[in-house]
């Protein structure tokens, strides 16, 4: 049984939901189902943890977060392993993640020593003027399912660091991974009430977290229909908000390309993950000179794509997460045969021997797609690759930005200038040249732009500016 973790206790009593094995439909783990009441309780917990916590020193706060990365180290191993079986994604995958959590916790734990302000000088005579950075109060961080490790440490991590309390609300369908964390901070030492978990209900828990009390600010990960509705519900308050949502991120592919390092990476980005990664590339816009023979590439190489349970070794792609995601995907693909004819590969349900137990569907290639197809313009979240034919690279350019997301976009090329013109053109806030869409590092800002993300960005030092604010000083000497 997973409690929950109010005010530094464990809670195991309550109602329950359990956190399956979306390869096998086992039971990974028995969560409490947290409720409003435990949502209003933890919000009072980070309320009182607040004064000691914001005014303890950086470095000291530093210090339990290097501790508790030194736990998840430890751990590494299991830790991983949980991953595979709650979200499916392969154990390399899995391994990748929990590698990236840690080393996200060690970057803003020793950001603690730093926490940099403003010092500049004074029009005035024997005036002293600075600007002293400082927490915001109590922060509720919302994670979704696809890095249910990774996401939650780039939330709570710099929340910590700049001295705030967090109650994390973790996805239903991948909760473990998260309450590892916890876990690993609770047996670090972080004084009760600063970190609180509540697992459950996103609508039951959502709203009460967005009217609690003490909040003060609300970071969320997760679809853009949860995140307009938050956004409306915490303009109320005048709660800080930052959302980062869905995609439909392209990967421009032109003639001179590395052709085999750009199939590569095509695939790479739109099926590792089983396609369920924010950054994945769910259109590739080709250009004509060469869209035959990428596609017959790109096809061949996805048949050898072997689909299966993510801890078992050689297996590229595991499965959807859960039953609806995977119906949600299904759907896609037969709107997409209605529209666009046959799939190029792919295109089923895999139910096999093993495979029956679980929500395996083939990476799916969509050749012949144009801009007015279905496929070429809704986020599907999962193995399913459209492939669109633009007559040029200005061509190419618009149909890359002509859809209301932003999150990232690549270009496949070797000339230098076209590269360039694409990093000042693209409307994404993440962009790739040579590399696939997705993979990300934690030390530079995470985010996109226009329906894809609000408020200021995630990860490297950027993310300091979500969670904390500045006093300014003015000192006549
Ligand atoms: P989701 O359904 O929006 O859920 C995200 C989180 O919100 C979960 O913890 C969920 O809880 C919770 N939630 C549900 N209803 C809520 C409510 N009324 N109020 C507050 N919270 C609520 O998204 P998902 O299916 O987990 O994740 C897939 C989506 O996330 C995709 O659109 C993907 O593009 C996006 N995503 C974006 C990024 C990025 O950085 N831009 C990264 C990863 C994923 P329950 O699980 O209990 O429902």
């Amino acid at each position: 049984m997973f409690g929950n973790y109010i005010n530094g206790e464990w809670i195991s009593s309550g109602a329950t939901f359990e956190d399956r094995n979306p390869a096998t439909g086992e039971a990974v783990g028995t969560f409490v189902k947290g409720t409003a009441a435990d949502m209003d309780a933890a919000a009072a917990a980070a309320s009182a943890a607040f004064p000691g916590w914001s005014t303890t020193s950086g470095p000291a706060r530093g210090n339990i977060l290097y501790k508790a990365a030194d736990i998840m180290d430890k751990n590494f191993e299991s830790i991983a392993g949980d991953m595979t079986r709650e979200e499916g994604k392969t154990l390399p995958e899995s391994k990748g993640e929990v590698r990236r959590a840690i080393n996200i916790f060690r970057y803003f734990a020793g950001e603690g020593s730093r926490l940099p302000g403003m010092l500049v000088p004074s029009e005035r005579d024997r005036v002293h003027m600075f600007a002293l950075r400082k927490p915001i109060g109590v922060v509720g961080l919302i994670t979704p399912w696809n890095f249910p490790s990774a996401i939650p440490a780039w939330k709570l991590a710099p929340a910590l660091i700049c001295g705030n309390t967090a109650i994390l609300k973790p996805a239903s369908a991948a909760p473990l991974s998260a309450w590892r964390i916890v876990e690993a901070l609770h047996q670090a030492g972080i004084p009760k009430g600063v970190v609180n978990f509540v697992a459950g209900s996103g609508g039951e828990l959502g709203a009460a977290l967005v009217n609690a009390g003490p909040l003060k600010a609300i970071s969320f990960t997760g679809s853009c229909e949860i995140g307009g509705w938050l956004h409306a519900e915490a303009s109320k308050r005048r709660l800080r908000i930052q959302l980062e949502m869905g995609g439909k991120n392209p990967t421009i592919v032109l003639a001179d390309a590395d052709f085999s390092s750009a199939v590569e990476n095509v695939v790479n980005a739109a099926f590792f993950s089983t396609g369920q990664k924010c950054t994945a590339t769910s259109r590739a816009i080709v250009e004509d000179a060469i869209y035959d023979r990428f596609v017959a590439a790109v096809v061949e190489r996805t048949r050898k794509l072997k689909v299966g349970d993510g801890m078992q070794p050689g297996i590229d792609i595991g499965p959807c997460v859960d039953g609806p995601q995977m119906e949600t995907v299904l759907r896609y693909i037969e709107i997409g045969r209605r529209e666009c004819g046959e799939p190029a590969c792919g295109g089923r349900r895999l139910t096999e021997g093993a495979l029956g137990k679980g929500y395996f569907v083939e990476p799916t290639v969509f050749a012949g797609v144009t801009e007015a197809h279905t496929i070429a313009r809704e986020e599907i979240f999962g193995p399913v690759l459209a492939i669109l034919r633009a007559s040029d690279f200005e061509d190419a350019m618009r149909m890359a930005n002509a859809i209301p997301f932003g999150l990232s976009s690549s270009i496949q090329t070797t000339n230098l200038s076209r590269a360039f013109d694409f990093i000042y053109r693209a409307e994404a806030g993440l962009l790739t040249v040579n590399l696939p869409s997705a993979g990300v590092e934690y030390q530079l800002p995470f985010g996109g732009t226009k329906d894809s993300s609000f408020g200021p960005k995630e990860q490297g030092p950027a993310a300091l500016e979500f969670y904390s604010d500045y006093k300014t000083v003015y000192l006549k000497y």
